[in-house]
């Protein structure tokens, strides 16, 4: 059966859990009955290169990590060695090294947070204008597509990952002004070849939507998008492969059938099950 779980983080991630060993998310992956996954540990590039992290990621015991599991459970499990690179664009030598320094398979590149400004993750939308939100949201929009210009990115991590925390804040976000700038955004992934993800943790932190949204990944197809990956961006074991199914099911009403993923080094479109 094919289940996939491309976004999954370890202990080599900063805030990764200390207990998410390679190892003890393979044995997690072949509970559940994941058929692959891809290990897509962070590299924040301006966090890294503004030495924001008091754990900074080790590319060198990380990639090993992965080839040992890799060895270890082939036949059993297909892994798949990744990364999830943040703000290539804001230093893109920095990110260019990190990625020519491993043969990497699969590379997701994500926007964490705006030039100068922190993680969305840190912001406070409960106390912020509307006026500043919707701002704050056009930017984010205009970086993406800057991020895009990066090249050797596999897929477009979490779009609208600021959509996440308007909406834990209890704010609703109106996605229609931004159709334009989102289109052009698909338009671009779409002739540089590069893939869509589908990250449901926001659908297992119970808030009701992925990342993007139904209504966004509807506008991807409408755009003429097919290539998606999928994950559940699990910092631990427990949530390894949560809300899988619930991403399938999204991407069939909206009339996606097929799933990327990588199988020796190679693209492969897997039909959802
Ligand atoms: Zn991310
Ligand atoms: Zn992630």
């Amino acid at each position: 059966m094919f289940l996939c779980d491309y976004h999954t983080h370890t202990r080599f991630s900063f805030d990764g859990r200390p207990t998410a060993t390679h190892d003890a998310l393979c044995r997690r992956a072949l509970e559940i009955g994941l058929s692959d996954i891809a290990f897509t540990d962070h590299c924040d590039v301006n966090g890294e290169a503004e030495r924001l992290y008091d754990f900074p990621f080790d590319p060198d015991a990380s990639f090993a990590a992965m080839m040992e599991v890799k060895e270890k459970y082939k036949g059993r499990l297909n892994v798949v060695c990744g990364i999830e690179l943040g703000n290539p664009t804001q230093y893109p030598e920095t990110a260019r090294a990190v990625l020519n320094a491993h043969p990497y398979e699969f590379v997701i590149g994500s926007l964490h947070n705006l030039k100068g400004v922190p993680d969305f993750y840190h912001m406070n939308f409960n106390t912020m204008s509307d006026g500043l939100i919707r701002q704050l949201f056009d930017r984010s929009l205009d970086e993406t597509l800057e991020m895009l210009r990066f090249e050797g990115m596999t897929t477009l991590g979490h779009m609208t990952y600021m959509h996440r925390y308007v909406t834990r804040s209890g704010k609703k976000l109106d996605m229609k002004p931004y159709y334009e700038k989102i289109a052009a955004i698909y338009e671009e992934l779409i002739r540089r070849d590069v893939a869509l993800e589908i990250n449901v943790s926001s659908l297992w932190k119970g808030l009701g939507i992925p990342m993007p949204s139904m209504e966004l990944l509807k506008l991807y197809k409408d755009c003429g998008g097919k290539l998606i990956t999928i994950g559940s961006d699990a910092h631990d074991v427990e949530n390894l492969g949560k809300a899988i199914r619930k991403g399938y099911a999204i991407l069939e009403t909206v009339g996606f059938h097929e799933i990327m993923t990588i199988r020796d080094g190679q693209r492969v479109m897997q039909p959802i099950q």
